[in-house]
């Protein structure tokens, strides 16, 4: 058996998720088409298939172990080359996911991953955060917001909270420091109609720390929120 697909299998094991012979070879044919599409333009930090399962295919599947996501629909905001998005909509078949991005090259990456792994209930919404946040038919949502290594808590309060709706959860993937971070933000959250609910910690299969930040959408986010374009993260609210 192929290396690849090998380092697969431990890593599903080490997740404790049964994975079924279709959705192995999804998410395998998903990585080629990464590593396909890097010689292109830079959709992830590295070319190499192993690190792509250690880093991002782990850490894009470390929620589905916690089994924390409710019924509807999800929001992948700034999902890039499509993480966590594109694993989970692997692993979770039923699931409608929405892509979100602002850069277009990446959405275009994701049609075609979507079309060669014909991956159904799956929409693209190419575009900034603060723009689809102000849309009749996407403020306040979404049930579950995912988003993974886009920003900083305080400026993602004011991106993924809008986007959610009330009673709905935002999953914020983040590194060693994602408690402090989500501690230091906590007016920003306040401000958006958010709180946090849960972190949890774990480990990555080459030992580094990892953050999930569970955020609670408990009231409607002010109107005044997001601010304009690039406002958010020029100036973080706070
Ligand atoms: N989630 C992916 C990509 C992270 S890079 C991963 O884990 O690998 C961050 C991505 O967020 C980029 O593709 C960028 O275009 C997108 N992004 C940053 N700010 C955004 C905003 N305000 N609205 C929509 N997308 C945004």
């Amino acid at each position: 058996m192929e290396t690849v697909e090998l380092r697969l299998k431990e890593v599903m094991a080490q997740l404790a998720l049964p994975i079924k012979p279709e959705q192995e070879q999804l998410l395998l044919k998903y990585i080629n088409l990464i590593i396909e599409g890097l010689s292109r333009q830079r959709l992830v930090g590295t070319r190499d298939s192993v690190e792509i399962i250690h880093k991002h295919i782990f850490d894009s599947l470390y929620p589905v172990t916690l089994n924390i996501f409710s019924p509807g629909e999800m929001l992948d905001l700034g999902t890039g080359a499509g993480l966590p998005g594109i694993p989970l909509k692997i692993m979770l078949s039923e699931q409608k996911i929405f892509f979100m991005d602002a850069n277009r090259r990446k959405i275009v990456f994701l049609k075609k991953v979507c079309r060669e792994l014909k991956l159904e209930q799956v929409v693209f919404l190419a575009g900034r955060a603060e723009e689809w946040a102000r849309h009749p038919d996407y403020r306040e949502r979404f049930q579950t917001v995912v988003c993974r290594a886009v920003a900083d808590t305080a400026i993602l309060a004011e991106l993924a909270l809008p986007l959610a709706k009330l009673g709905g959860e935002v999953f914020l993937y983040k590194g060693p420091r994602g408690e402090n971070e989500a501690v230091a933000a906590k007016h920003a959250l306040r401000l958006c109609g958010g709180e946090v609910k849960r972190i949890y910690h774990y480990r990555l299969p080459a030992g580094e720390k990892r953050t999930l930040v569970c955020l609670r959408k408990v009231e409607n986010t002010p109107v005044i929120y997001p601010r304009k374009p690039g406002k958010p993260a020029k100036k973080p609210l706070n």
